[in-house]
């Protein structure tokens, strides 16, 4: 099944009170038109796109629609939105058997909707993506002196949105007809044709004052973010393990466990801390503890490793980064570690000095496999998330 597509760019937009046209302004860095623009030209099942753009636009298009080929067009639009789409229309393929027609005020369409519009066009002829109305719909007496004539049900009213599509024949006959409309859809019903409704998205908004390019800056930017933090966070991974031997405390997390042994270790041995904060260094790109905190240096003797995470922290920190998560793996037969976890998550959270609801603690045993299954050490895992400043 061949299908072309419209985009309708022949308005001028003086609603947003700007000198240039509305589809070449920018939303979050990128033109309305080429945005619209491309959500099609990149759509697998469409084969063309034909844009109806102002004559000037035509005769110097922006640099996005330059390297027209086989598959763009760009055609001038005519006084109304439907002399635009007519003649798009005269310029499509011949073998195209349905037409999809969209705004270019519409930056947002997903490829979801484009397929979705296209699958009803082909099963009843004519399709509009429309959203069901939330407000109560009332119908009034004169636009001048407004009272209330009747309420709407609003269960049968839908807000119109595009993209629209057609089978080829529908749409040719709903060119033909001579009246005013505000859309194709409406053309195809007055020339006498079923319009089947397809789930419209609230994200796909028509930008046409400038609270809509507000609105339309929003959704871009919160769509961009994701996408953005993913790319520039950093993952790192930690690893610690100590004997478990007698006359030691056992201290994990900062916290002290009463257990018959204790770690063994230059330090406190807190092997919480150590897998912790070398998960953080990882991340960094900062080596690891034995580099910043070495066996043979006597100040860390015995020393508290809550400290050493502290100091940790102020390394990622100088670094540029901020911790956004972290979370822990204990293995460790016995003692059993569930009452202690708030109070490690607590004591971790402080050192690093970030929230305790981005602090993870697990405790795990080995099944009795092993060393560590036979309890002559415990080992933690850890992973953490850094994001830049
Ligand atoms: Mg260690």
């Amino acid at each position: 099944m061949q299908v072309s597509a419209i985009i309708a760019a022949g308005g001028r937009g003086v609603r947003l009170g700007r000198p240039e046209p509305k589809q070449l302004l920018a939303v979050a860095g990128r033109p309305i038109l080429e945005r619209s623009v491309s959500a099609f030209l990149g759509h697998p099942e469409i084969g063309e796109v034909v844009v109806a753009l102002p004559r000037e636009l035509v005769d110097a298009p922006p640099p996005y629609l330059q390297a027209p080929g086989a598959r763009l067009r760009l055609v001038a639009g005519g006084a109304r939105r439907q002399d635009s789409v007519a003649n798009a229309f005269a310029r499509i393929d011949e073998a195209a058997e349905i037409i999809v027609v969209h705004d270019a005020a519409r930056p947002f369409a997903s490829a979801a909707l484009i397929s979705r519009t296209i699958a009803a066009a082909a099963e009843w002829g004519a399709a509009v993506a429309a959203l069901p109305a939330r407000d109560t719909v009332k119908c009034v007496t004169s636009v001048e002196a407004p009272f209330v004539r009747e309420t709407l049900p609003r269960e049968a009213i839908y807000l119109a949105q595009t993209p629209q599509a057609f089978r080829r024949a529908v749409l040719a006959e709903a060119l033909a007809v001579a009246a005013e409309a505000t859309d194709e859809a409406m053309l195809a019903e007055q020339a006498g044709h079923r319009v089947r409704i397809v789930d419209g998205e609230r994200s796909n908004i028509k930008i046409t004052t400038p609270e809509d390019l507000a609105a339309a800056e929003a959704l871009a930017r919160a769509a961009q973010e994701p996408a953005a933090a993913a790319r520039t966070g950093r993952a790192g991974i930690g690893y610690d393990l100590h004997r478990l031997v007698e006359g030691r405390p056992l201290v994990l997390g900062g916290v002290a466990i009463p257990f018959e042994k204790g770690l063994l270790g230059h330090s406190d041995a807190d092997v919480v801390c150590h897998a912790i904060a070398d998960a953080l260094l990882g991340a960094a790109g900062a080596g690891d503890i034995g580099r910043h905190f070495p066996d043979s240096d006597p100040r860390w003797k015995g020393a508290s490793s809550l400290a050493l995470l502290e100091q940790v922290a102020r390394i990622v920190g100088g670094c540029g980064l901020a911790v956004g998560s972290v979370d822990a793996t204990i293995v460790a037969e016995r003692p059993t570690l569930a009452p202690h976890v708030a109070a490690m998550r607590a004591n971790v959270a402080r050192a690093i000095g970030m929230g305790v609801d981005r602090i993870s603690i697990k405790g795990k045993t080995n099944e009795g496999v092993g060393e560590l299954g036979r309890g002559e050490a415990i080992a933690v895992h850890a992973i953490a998330f850094l994001t830049p400043v």
